[in-house]
Protein backbone atom coordinates (compact mmCIF):
# COMPACT_ATOMS: atom_id res chain seq x y z
CA UNK A 1 0.00 0.00 0.00
CA UNK A 2 1.32 3.58 -1.08
CA UNK A 3 2.62 5.82 1.99
CA UNK A 4 -0.07 8.13 1.14
CA UNK A 5 -2.68 5.77 1.79
CA UNK A 6 -1.24 4.31 5.29
CA UNK A 7 -1.28 8.75 5.95
CA UNK A 8 -4.58 8.62 5.23
CA UNK A 9 -5.35 5.96 7.53
CA UNK A 10 -3.37 7.28 10.35
CA UNK A 11 -4.82 10.83 9.68
CA UNK A 12 -8.80 9.47 9.93
CA UNK A 13 -7.88 7.16 13.02
CA UNK A 14 -6.45 10.40 14.51
CA UNK A 15 -9.87 12.06 13.55
CA UNK A 16 -12.55 9.47 14.60
CA UNK A 17 -13.56 10.80 17.86
CA UNK A 18 -14.46 14.15 16.50
CA UNK A 19 -16.07 12.34 13.44
CA UNK A 20 -18.17 10.02 15.81
CA UNK A 21 -19.22 13.05 18.03
CA UNK A 22 -20.29 14.21 14.19
CA UNK A 23 -22.71 11.79 13.41
CA UNK A 24 -24.07 11.74 16.71
CA UNK A 25 -24.57 14.92 16.96
CA UNK A 26 -26.47 15.05 13.21
CA UNK A 27 -28.12 12.39 14.29
CA UNK A 28 -29.64 13.36 17.36
CA UNK A 29 -30.80 16.74 15.79
CA UNK A 30 -32.58 15.26 12.65
CA UNK A 31 -33.60 17.79 9.82
CA UNK A 32 -35.90 17.30 6.66
CA UNK A 33 -34.61 17.75 3.12
CA UNK A 34 -33.97 21.58 2.52
CA UNK A 35 -34.11 22.35 5.81
CA UNK A 36 -30.49 20.86 6.99
CA UNK A 37 -29.28 24.56 8.60
CA UNK A 38 -27.85 23.17 11.57
CA UNK A 39 -25.74 20.50 9.34
CA UNK A 40 -24.63 22.60 6.61
CA UNK A 41 -23.28 25.17 9.26
CA UNK A 42 -21.98 22.34 11.53
CA UNK A 43 -20.22 20.51 8.57
CA UNK A 44 -19.03 23.63 6.82
CA UNK A 45 -17.04 24.71 10.02
CA UNK A 46 -15.60 21.11 10.62
CA UNK A 47 -14.58 21.84 7.14
CA UNK A 48 -12.89 25.13 7.47
CA UNK A 49 -10.72 24.14 10.49
CA UNK A 50 -10.00 21.15 8.41
CA UNK A 51 -8.52 24.08 5.44
CA UNK A 52 -11.01 24.44 3.20
CA UNK A 53 -12.29 27.30 1.75
CA UNK A 54 -15.97 27.04 1.68
CA UNK A 55 -18.98 28.27 -0.08
CA UNK A 56 -22.17 27.66 1.83
CA UNK A 57 -25.92 28.48 -0.06
CA UNK A 58 -24.34 27.16 -3.42
CA UNK A 59 -26.64 26.83 -6.34
CA UNK A 60 -29.12 28.60 -5.09
CA UNK A 61 -29.95 26.13 -2.00
CA UNK A 62 -29.47 27.50 1.65
CA UNK A 63 -28.27 24.48 2.73
CA UNK A 64 -25.90 23.24 0.17
CA UNK A 65 -22.26 23.42 -0.08
CA UNK A 66 -18.78 23.32 -2.06
CA UNK A 67 -15.14 22.86 0.20
CA UNK A 68 -12.40 23.68 -1.87
CA UNK A 69 -8.73 23.11 -0.65
CA UNK A 70 -6.78 25.94 -1.45
CA UNK A 71 -3.55 23.55 -2.54
CA UNK A 72 -4.35 23.32 -6.38
CA UNK A 73 -2.30 21.95 -9.11
CA UNK A 74 -2.81 20.12 -12.96
CA UNK A 75 -4.40 16.93 -12.16
CA UNK A 76 -7.60 15.65 -11.52
CA UNK A 77 -10.53 16.95 -9.24
CA UNK A 78 -12.02 14.45 -6.96
CA UNK A 79 -15.14 15.57 -4.80
CA UNK A 80 -16.33 13.72 -1.77
CA UNK A 81 -20.20 14.08 -1.32
CA UNK A 82 -22.05 14.53 1.62
CA UNK A 83 -25.78 13.84 2.27
CA UNK A 84 -27.44 14.75 5.73
CA UNK A 85 -30.82 15.25 4.97
CA UNK A 86 -33.13 13.74 7.93
CA UNK A 87 -36.61 11.36 7.22
CA UNK A 88 -40.06 12.60 9.04
CA UNK A 89 -41.03 11.09 11.88
CA UNK A 90 -38.03 8.68 11.83
CA UNK A 91 -35.21 10.53 11.86
CA UNK A 92 -31.78 9.35 10.38
CA UNK A 93 -33.67 5.98 9.48
CA UNK A 94 -31.19 6.41 5.93
CA UNK A 95 -28.33 7.05 7.84
CA UNK A 96 -27.27 9.56 6.46
CA UNK A 97 -25.66 11.11 9.85
CA UNK A 98 -23.12 8.43 8.89
CA UNK A 99 -22.73 9.69 5.16
CA UNK A 100 -21.65 12.98 6.45
CA UNK A 101 -19.08 11.93 8.97
CA UNK A 102 -17.66 9.89 6.77
CA UNK A 103 -17.53 12.38 3.90
CA UNK A 104 -16.09 15.22 6.27
CA UNK A 105 -13.40 12.21 7.40
CA UNK A 106 -11.98 10.95 4.05
CA UNK A 107 -11.98 15.26 2.69
CA UNK A 108 -10.46 16.02 5.86
CA UNK A 109 -7.50 13.26 5.84
CA UNK A 110 -6.85 13.75 2.17
CA UNK A 111 -6.93 17.34 2.70
CA UNK A 112 -3.81 17.10 5.71
CA UNK A 113 -1.77 15.25 2.59
CA UNK A 114 -3.27 17.76 -0.42
CA UNK A 115 -0.37 19.63 -0.12
CA UNK A 116 1.87 17.03 -1.76
CA UNK A 117 -0.19 15.31 -3.68
CA UNK A 118 -1.62 16.98 -7.52
CA UNK A 119 -5.08 17.92 -8.45
CA UNK A 120 -8.18 19.39 -7.02
CA UNK A 121 -10.07 18.12 -3.88
CA UNK A 122 -13.68 19.16 -2.88
CA UNK A 123 -15.75 18.26 -0.35
CA UNK A 124 -19.62 18.89 -1.18
CA UNK A 125 -22.99 18.83 1.05
CA UNK A 126 -25.39 17.71 -1.05
CA UNK A 127 -28.78 18.25 0.61
CA UNK A 128 -32.32 17.15 0.30
CA UNK A 129 -31.48 13.67 -1.15
CA UNK A 130 -34.90 11.96 -0.22
CA UNK A 131 -37.07 13.41 -2.50
CA UNK A 132 -35.60 17.24 -2.88
CA UNK A 133 -32.62 16.24 -5.15
CA UNK A 134 -29.95 18.38 -4.00
CA UNK A 135 -27.68 16.86 -6.31
CA UNK A 136 -29.80 17.41 -9.70
CA UNK A 137 -30.01 21.55 -8.79
CA UNK A 138 -26.23 21.21 -8.04
CA UNK A 139 -25.50 19.42 -11.45
CA UNK A 140 -27.90 22.00 -13.45
CA UNK A 141 -25.95 25.02 -12.13
CA UNK A 142 -22.77 23.42 -13.04
CA UNK A 143 -21.71 22.67 -9.99
CA UNK A 144 -20.21 19.18 -10.90
CA UNK A 145 -18.43 20.36 -14.05
CA UNK A 146 -14.74 19.65 -14.05
CA UNK A 147 -15.70 17.09 -11.71
CA UNK A 148 -13.21 13.61 -12.77
CA UNK A 149 -15.03 11.13 -9.83
CA UNK A 150 -17.47 11.95 -7.83
CA UNK A 151 -17.82 9.81 -4.67
CA UNK A 152 -19.54 8.66 -1.23
CA UNK A 153 -21.04 6.02 0.78
CA UNK A 154 -23.99 4.87 1.93
CA UNK A 155 -24.87 2.79 5.01
CA UNK A 156 -26.54 -0.65 4.82
CA UNK A 157 -27.30 -3.52 5.59
CA UNK A 158 -25.12 -5.43 3.42
CA UNK A 159 -21.51 -4.25 1.96
CA UNK A 160 -21.81 -4.62 -1.50
CA UNK A 161 -20.34 -2.30 -4.62
CA UNK A 162 -20.99 -1.28 -7.92
CA UNK A 163 -24.90 -2.01 -6.65
CA UNK A 164 -27.26 0.16 -9.53
CA UNK A 165 -30.15 2.36 -8.19
CA UNK A 166 -33.72 2.92 -10.20
CA UNK A 167 -34.89 5.72 -12.06
CA UNK A 168 -37.70 8.00 -10.69
CA UNK A 169 -40.10 9.93 -11.26
CA UNK A 170 -43.41 11.11 -9.02
CA UNK A 171 -46.60 11.54 -10.87
CA UNK A 172 -49.22 12.88 -9.33
CA UNK A 173 -52.72 12.08 -10.73
CA UNK A 174 -56.43 14.24 -10.46
CA UNK A 175 -59.47 13.55 -11.99
CA UNK A 176 -61.99 15.99 -12.12
CA UNK A 177 -66.03 14.44 -11.80
CA UNK A 178 -68.97 16.47 -11.15
CA UNK A 179 -71.00 16.10 -8.16
CA UNK A 180 -75.19 14.42 -7.40
CA UNK A 181 -76.81 12.84 -5.04
CA UNK A 182 -75.18 9.39 -5.52
CA UNK A 183 -78.64 7.82 -4.65
CA UNK A 184 -81.42 10.38 -5.99
CA UNK A 185 -79.44 11.25 -9.21
CA UNK A 186 -76.43 8.58 -10.09
CA UNK A 187 -76.69 9.09 -13.62
CA UNK A 188 -76.20 13.34 -13.08
CA UNK A 189 -73.07 12.46 -11.43
CA UNK A 190 -69.17 11.86 -12.82
CA UNK A 191 -66.98 9.97 -10.60
CA UNK A 192 -63.57 11.14 -10.54
CA UNK A 193 -63.17 7.85 -8.23
CA UNK A 194 -63.71 5.48 -10.59
CA UNK A 195 -61.45 6.93 -12.74
CA UNK A 196 -58.98 6.53 -10.22
CA UNK A 197 -59.97 3.02 -9.66
CA UNK A 198 -60.14 2.24 -13.24
CA UNK A 199 -56.25 3.76 -13.71
CA UNK A 200 -55.19 1.40 -10.69
CA UNK A 201 -56.99 -1.62 -12.43
CA UNK A 202 -55.35 -0.80 -15.94
CA UNK A 203 -52.13 -0.44 -14.10
CA UNK A 204 -52.83 -3.79 -12.71
CA UNK A 205 -52.87 -5.16 -16.32
CA UNK A 206 -49.89 -3.55 -17.50
CA UNK A 207 -48.01 -5.11 -14.22
CA UNK A 208 -47.86 -8.67 -16.51
CA UNK A 209 -46.40 -7.19 -19.27
CA UNK A 210 -43.32 -5.02 -18.15
CA UNK A 211 -39.56 -5.44 -17.77
CA UNK A 212 -38.58 -7.30 -14.30
CA UNK A 213 -36.83 -4.84 -11.69
CA UNK A 214 -39.46 -1.83 -13.01
CA UNK A 215 -41.52 -0.93 -10.33
CA UNK A 216 -45.08 1.49 -10.17
CA UNK A 217 -46.44 1.66 -6.65
CA UNK A 218 -49.07 4.54 -5.43
CA UNK A 219 -51.54 5.24 -3.45
CA UNK A 220 -54.92 7.19 -3.56
CA UNK A 221 -54.51 10.88 -1.61
CA UNK A 222 -57.87 11.83 -2.40
CA UNK A 223 -61.02 9.45 -2.67
CA UNK A 224 -64.27 11.99 -2.08
CA UNK A 225 -66.31 13.70 0.71
CA UNK A 226 -68.89 11.49 1.66
CA UNK A 227 -70.35 8.24 0.15
CA UNK A 228 -73.88 10.00 -0.85
CA UNK A 229 -71.92 12.38 -2.86
CA UNK A 230 -70.98 11.27 -6.61
CA UNK A 231 -66.87 12.04 -6.06
CA UNK A 232 -65.82 15.19 -7.78
CA UNK A 233 -62.39 15.26 -7.33
CA UNK A 234 -60.14 11.94 -6.60
CA UNK A 235 -56.04 11.79 -6.88
CA UNK A 236 -53.60 9.54 -6.34
CA UNK A 237 -49.55 9.77 -6.30
CA UNK A 238 -47.78 6.78 -8.23
CA UNK A 239 -43.85 6.54 -8.73
CA UNK A 240 -42.32 5.16 -11.57
CA UNK A 241 -39.01 3.54 -11.31
CA UNK A 242 -37.30 1.24 -13.76
CA UNK A 243 -33.19 0.23 -13.87
CA UNK A 244 -32.82 2.26 -17.15
CA UNK A 245 -34.15 5.85 -16.87
CA UNK A 246 -35.06 5.62 -21.11
CA UNK A 247 -37.40 2.63 -19.35
CA UNK A 248 -38.67 4.59 -17.02
CA UNK A 249 -39.95 7.13 -19.63
CA UNK A 250 -41.62 4.91 -21.32
CA UNK A 251 -43.52 3.34 -18.49
CA UNK A 252 -44.66 7.17 -17.77
CA UNK A 253 -46.44 6.65 -21.38
CA UNK A 254 -48.04 3.24 -20.77
CA UNK A 255 -49.43 4.42 -16.79
CA UNK A 256 -50.34 8.04 -18.29
CA UNK A 257 -52.62 5.98 -21.16
CA UNK A 258 -53.93 3.74 -18.22
CA UNK A 259 -55.23 7.23 -16.99
CA UNK A 260 -56.21 8.81 -20.19
CA UNK A 261 -58.49 5.22 -20.75
CA UNK A 262 -60.15 5.74 -17.36
CA UNK A 263 -60.87 9.50 -18.21
CA UNK A 264 -62.41 8.02 -21.22
CA UNK A 265 -64.67 5.32 -19.76
CA UNK A 266 -65.69 7.74 -16.69
CA UNK A 267 -66.48 10.78 -18.41
CA UNK A 268 -64.03 12.73 -15.60
CA UNK A 269 -61.29 14.85 -16.98
CA UNK A 270 -57.47 13.80 -15.96
CA UNK A 271 -55.46 16.00 -14.64
CA UNK A 272 -51.37 14.77 -14.77
CA UNK A 273 -48.61 16.25 -13.35
CA UNK A 274 -44.64 15.29 -12.67
CA UNK A 275 -43.59 16.19 -9.03
CA UNK A 276 -40.34 17.05 -7.49
CA UNK A 277 -38.55 13.73 -7.29
CA UNK A 278 -37.23 12.61 -10.62
CA UNK A 279 -34.02 10.87 -10.74
CA UNK A 280 -31.79 9.00 -13.02
CA UNK A 281 -30.30 5.35 -12.96
CA UNK A 282 -26.96 4.71 -11.09
CA UNK A 283 -24.39 4.52 -14.05
CA UNK A 284 -20.93 3.06 -11.50
CA UNK A 285 -17.83 3.63 -12.77
CA UNK A 286 -16.30 0.61 -12.88
CA UNK A 287 -12.49 0.86 -12.91
CA UNK A 288 -13.27 3.06 -9.74
CA UNK A 289 -15.88 0.72 -8.26
CA UNK A 290 -12.34 -1.97 -8.96
CA UNK A 291 -10.25 0.71 -6.99
CA UNK A 292 -12.62 1.15 -3.85
CA UNK A 293 -13.18 -2.64 -3.35
CA UNK A 294 -9.14 -3.17 -3.63
CA UNK A 295 -8.55 -0.58 -0.96
CA UNK A 296 -11.82 -2.03 1.19
CA UNK A 297 -10.08 -5.79 0.97
CA UNK A 298 -6.86 -3.68 2.07
CA UNK A 299 -8.61 -2.43 5.24
CA UNK A 300 -9.73 -5.90 5.90
CA UNK A 301 -13.50 -5.42 4.52
CA UNK A 302 -15.24 -8.11 2.50
CA UNK A 303 -17.95 -8.12 0.07
CA UNK A 304 -21.13 -9.71 0.61
CA UNK A 305 -23.67 -11.73 -1.86
CA UNK A 306 -25.08 -8.83 -3.99
CA UNK A 307 -29.43 -8.62 -3.79
CA UNK A 308 -31.53 -7.28 -6.15
CA UNK A 309 -33.19 -4.63 -3.95
CA UNK A 310 -33.18 -1.22 -5.15
CA UNK A 311 -34.38 2.67 -4.21
CA UNK A 312 -33.52 5.32 -6.39
CA UNK A 313 -30.93 8.59 -5.09
CA UNK A 314 -30.47 11.62 -6.88
CA UNK A 315 -26.59 9.93 -6.65
CA UNK A 316 -27.51 8.51 -9.94
CA UNK A 317 -27.85 11.72 -11.64
CA UNK A 318 -24.29 12.30 -10.34
CA UNK A 319 -23.09 8.99 -12.01
CA UNK A 320 -24.66 9.75 -15.11
CA UNK A 321 -23.01 12.99 -15.51
CA UNK A 322 -19.46 12.20 -14.35
CA UNK A 323 -17.82 9.18 -13.03
CA UNK A 324 -18.78 7.91 -9.45
CA UNK A 325 -19.22 5.56 -7.17
CA UNK A 326 -22.11 5.05 -4.01
CA UNK A 327 -20.87 1.67 -2.57
CA UNK A 328 -22.61 0.27 0.53
CA UNK A 329 -21.05 -0.45 3.90
CA UNK A 330 -23.09 -3.02 6.25
CA UNK A 331 -24.14 -0.95 9.57
CA UNK A 332 -26.62 -3.74 10.91
CA UNK A 333 -28.10 -7.43 10.16
CA UNK A 334 -29.00 -8.09 6.74
CA UNK A 335 -32.37 -8.71 7.58
CA UNK A 336 -32.96 -4.81 8.77
CA UNK A 337 -34.52 -2.88 6.63
CA UNK A 338 -33.48 0.75 5.11
CA UNK A 339 -36.18 3.47 6.93
CA UNK A 340 -36.80 1.60 10.13
CA UNK A 341 -36.74 2.88 13.42
CA UNK A 342 -34.72 -0.52 13.53
CA UNK A 343 -32.10 1.20 10.81
CA UNK A 344 -32.00 4.63 13.05
CA UNK A 345 -31.18 2.69 16.13
CA UNK A 346 -27.91 1.14 14.02
CA UNK A 347 -27.15 4.88 13.10
CA UNK A 348 -25.96 5.65 15.73
CA UNK A 349 -24.47 2.33 16.63
CA UNK A 350 -21.00 1.49 17.36
CA UNK A 351 -21.25 -0.93 14.74
CA UNK A 352 -22.80 2.32 12.05
CA UNK A 353 -19.81 4.44 13.77
CA UNK A 354 -16.93 1.67 12.78
CA UNK A 355 -18.36 1.71 9.75
CA UNK A 356 -18.28 5.29 9.06
CA UNK A 357 -14.67 5.07 9.94
CA UNK A 358 -13.73 2.57 7.43
CA UNK A 359 -15.61 4.50 4.86
CA UNK A 360 -13.65 7.37 5.67
CA UNK A 361 -10.38 6.00 5.26
CA UNK A 362 -11.18 3.86 1.86
CA UNK A 363 -12.75 6.68 0.38
CA UNK A 364 -9.63 8.49 1.20
CA UNK A 365 -7.65 6.32 -0.08
CA UNK A 366 -9.77 6.14 -3.40
CA UNK A 367 -9.41 10.00 -3.53
CA UNK A 368 -5.46 9.20 -3.79
CA UNK A 369 -5.71 6.56 -5.93
CA UNK A 370 -7.86 9.01 -8.55
CA UNK A 371 -5.42 12.23 -7.82
CA UNK A 372 -1.96 10.21 -8.06
CA UNK A 373 -2.52 7.76 -11.66
CA UNK A 374 -3.60 9.44 -14.80
CA UNK A 375 -3.83 6.11 -15.98
CA UNK A 376 -7.49 5.74 -13.53
CA UNK A 377 -8.99 8.86 -14.65
CA UNK A 378 -8.36 7.71 -18.26
CA UNK A 379 -9.93 4.16 -17.77
CA UNK A 380 -12.38 6.38 -15.51
CA UNK A 381 -13.33 8.45 -18.34
CA UNK A 382 -13.29 5.94 -20.98
CA UNK A 383 -15.54 3.65 -19.17
CA UNK A 384 -17.84 6.45 -18.72
CA UNK A 385 -18.14 7.17 -22.41
CA UNK A 386 -18.28 3.95 -23.46
CA UNK A 387 -21.51 3.04 -21.25
ZN1 LIG B 1 -30.28 7.44 1.91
Amino acid sequence: MSDWKAQAQAAVDRLADRLRAVAQELFDHPELKHEETRAAALLSDVAREAGFDVGLGVAGLETAFVATHPAITDGPTVAILAEYDALPDLGHACGHNLIAAGALGAAWAVASLKSDLPGKLLLMGTPAEEGGGGKVTMIEQGLFDGVDAAMMYHPAPMTIVGHGSLAITEVKIAFHGRPAHASAWPEKGINALDAVIQTFNGLYALREHIKDGARIHGIITHGGAKPNIVPEYAAAEFYVRAPETPYRDELLVKLRNCAEGAALATGATLEWSEIGHSYKSMKPNRPLVDAYVSNLEAVGWSLDEPDDAMGSTDMGDVTQAVPGIHPYLAICARDVAGHTREFAEASASDRGFDAMIVAAKTLAMTAIDVLTSPELVERMWSSFNET
